[in-house]
């Protein structure tokens, strides 16, 4: 089933709110440089630290919180177990909202990701307990359901990937038995943390278009742009909601992943601006000229990520007056064919796919700017689901996607090690 069809009438001020973008003066974190001054790029490093994090929400701290919201929401907010990693934590979805319109919410699948979780928590606790005609109208045309800390196990460890290993994918999929070990499967030292004492999954690789998919020897080790496999049980859980929501709605409206990048991106006008986030809505190739996912084309709908992308965009450069940091937001790239990520599988099944990346993950800032990041987390996000929620989503022009500026170069000392998102 698909979406009805958007219009595609193009009245959204793009091009006003992207003038906002040159206008806006250096950052607070990197203040105006005296015309002889050094350049930014000395200040900013990607080596990985060992720096503090505890100011972000933890696993138990996650489930007291969504407890809670369920007791001071009346029943607003509903919590439920979805599944367990596989170091045997709870992984939960909470849901509000009772709208026609379905938007999944997922964040920190990679551990050393946090600000997402965090901005969730307060976008739960917003349309939980608000009795503002905003939240209303939230709750009345949207059914929000949120995966927050989606990968508990890597989360814990605050690195990239979970700590899942060969040998327990092979106990839990013995046709896996003689099967070479997946491409995404760590074994070596990746930012900061050493996987060959505790390896581990990338499991923003595992997810496939096919919601059916059963792994199969044949297909590993497979590649970065091939699909995936439903190998760990964090993916399997998001996916079984997801498919419960395709029962229930027909078409699962939007999928937001909530990400970090590098620390060290800046803006492509200005070495002295970092960039604060980057957002997409593409990370497939066109299915309808790409063999083997044809049968995704139909449903597939990249005018609608980008009219989603362009409602996010725009809420943040209406802050960039308040913070100039707001404003300094990017397209990430869109070169990328990613068909094993949530983001990619998702799409390809006709969900509006949102990506947000922001700055720097936790071996290179910490928590140093938490609270300005899950404020532009929010901030987006805050914009999209109304949009959504309005209707006025279908009036904006995707090709105001277009024209966010393109992430500039990263001036780190040291090359990245991982892809993202
Ligand atoms: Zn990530």
């Amino acid at each position: 089933m698909s979406r009805p069809k958007r219009s595609l009438a193009a009245v959204v001020a793009g091009a006003a709110v992207l003038s906002l973008v040159t206008a806006v003066p250096a950052t607070a974190q990197q203040p105006a440089q005296p015309a002889t001054g050094a350049p930014a790029a000395q200040k900013c490093s990607d080596e990985p630290q060992d720096l503090p994090v505890h100011e972000f929400t933890d696993h138990r701290e996650l489930g007291v919180e969504l407890q809670r919201l369920e007791r001071v929401s009346g029943g607003v907010v509903t919590v439920d177990e979805i599944g367990r990693s596989n170091r045997g934590r709870e992984i939960w979805s909470a849901r509000a909202g009772h709208g026609p319109k379905a938007v999944l919410m997922t964040s920190e699948i990679h551990g050393n990701e946090k600000t997402g979780t965090d901005a969730l928590l307060r976008l739960l606790r917003f349309v939980g307990t608000s009795d503002s005609p905003k939240a209303e109208r939230w709750r009345d045309e949207l059914t929000l359901v949120a995966v927050p800390k989606m990968n508990p196990d890597a989360a814990e460890l605050d690195r990239r990937g979970n700590d899942m290993t060969w040998d327990e994918v092979v106990q839990q999929h013995p046709q896996l038995a003689d099967a070479e070990p997946a491409w995404n499967y760590y074994t070596e030292q990746l930012q900061g943390d050493d996987y060959s004492q505790r390896p581990g999954f990338d499991i923003n690789r595992d997810y496939n278009p096919d919601l059916a998919y059963e792994p199969k020897a044949e297909d590993f080790p497979g590649t970065s742009a091939d699909t995936g496999w439903y190998l760990s049980p964090e993916t399997r859980a998001v996916r079984d909601i997801y498919i419960g929501l395709e029962e229930e709605f027909g078409t699962v409206d939007t999928y937001v992943d909530l990400h970090h990048q590098g620390a060290c991106y800046v803006m492509p006008d200005d070495p002295d601006r970092f960039v604060t986030m980057s957002l997409s809505g593409k990370f497939v190739d066109d299915p309808a000229t790409t063999p083997g996912y044809q049968q995704y084309a139909d449903e597939y709908d990249l005018d609608y990520a980008k009219q989603l992308n362009v409602a996010a965009y725009n809420a943040l450069q209406g802050k960039a007056n308040n913070n100039p940091l707001f404003g300094n937001i990017t397209l990430y790239p869109q070169d990328i064919n990613l068909p094993g990520t949530g983001l990619g599988s998702f799409a390809l099944n006709g969900s509006g796919a949102v990506l947000f990346e922001v700055r720097g993950q936790t071996q290179t800032l910490g928590q140093k700017y938490r609270e300005q990041l899950v404020r532009t987390v929010y901030t987006g996000l805050d914009g999209m689901l109304s949009s959504l929620a309005s209707g006025r989503v279908d009036d904006l022009d995707p090709s105001a996607y277009d024209a966010i500026p393109p992430r500039g170069p990263s001036i780190g000392d040291r090359a990245r090690t991982v892809a993202e998102p």
